[in-house]
């Protein structure tokens, strides 16, 4: 599933291709994508024509913002992804199996693919309200939020995954920050000591950074491809997640996977207390 670093790829990919651009058709191939809206004509009606003024990102959330005042929202779920092509390059019998929705500009082809149908594409009148810090907030917002949530009895991986507090943060980066934060996932929040907190926040910070630079984490499934298709590399750092019994990269022992949250998750014995 995309999490901050795959979503903000292609936010990044995205915006030099869409600012100050005209929709010019908008048309969709699978009503679950287009699920919150009675007919996708509600939405082609609505931007085909419009010009875009911003390409926004929270948490798991793409914001293309229109100078009309609306927005058209996208979430990825499970295995959402977005695909461009020059106009000139693009042959529509190549499209990929799975693309549910096709709009354009005058210069590129943009394809919403998603084999699994839980993502999703709607409009509003003003932006989405979130609950969550973004993960790519300023370090000193985010760390607020933790500070504030050093009280609970949840486990830090369960803290970190709630999008109600830091969103964009999913099963892999959670497992990773842990790993950098030489913490176990599954302590209770409330059980870390202050320089435990203060590491678990700088674990963030780096985790987050390397990611996106490295343009997220592309698994042995091979479900992320950036918007040009290729793979991202920052599985070739994973410190733990998805490498049990591997060696660990700081010490050499196994790594292990268990059961956290819900969640199957990778962690170091020797490493992680
Ligand atoms: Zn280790």
């Amino acid at each position: 599933m995309p999490e901050f670093a795959e979503v903000e790829t292609f936010r990044r990919q995205l915006e030099p291709l869409l600012i100050n651009q005209k929709i010019t058709s908008f048309e969709s191939f699978h009503p679950r994508t287009t699920r919150r809206h009675l007919s996708p004509n509600e939405i082609r009606d609505a931007i085909v024509g419009s010009r875009v003024g911003e390409v926004k990102r929270h948490g798991k959330y793409i914001d293309i913002v229109f100078d009309s005042g609306i927005h058209l929202n996208i979430h990825l779920r499970m295995s959402g992804r977005i695909l461009s092509y020059e106009k000139d390059s693009y042959d529509p019998r190549n499209n990929p199996p799975h693309a549910h929705v096709i709009f354009t500009t005058d210069k590129y082809i943009f394809l919403f693919v998603d084999p699994r149908t839980f993502g999703e594409m709607w409009l509003t009148s003003e932006a989405l309200v979130h609950e969550g810090i973004d993960v790519l907030a300023p370090t000193a917002q985010r760390k607020k939020v933790l500070d504030a949530m050093s009280k609970s009895s949840r486990s830090i991986k369960a803290i970190l995954l709630d999008q109600k507090y830091t969103s964009g943060i999913g099963n892999i980066y959670a497992d990773e920050i842990c790993a950098e934060a030489q913490l176990l996932p599954s302590r209770p929040m409330n059980s870390l000591t202050a320089t435990e907190l203060d590491r678990l926040n700088k674990a963030i910070d780096v985790v987050r950074t390397e990611a996106i630079e490295a343009r997220g984490s592309s698994l042995k499934d091979k479900s992320f491809r950036d918007m040009h298709g290729e793979l991202g590399h920052h599985q070739m750092k994973h410190r733990v997640h998805a490498r049990a019994g591997k060696p660990c990269p700081n010490c050499g022992a196994q790594i292990l996977k268990t059961r956290v949250a819900g969640r199957g998750t990778y962690f170091c014995p020797h490493c992680q207390h």
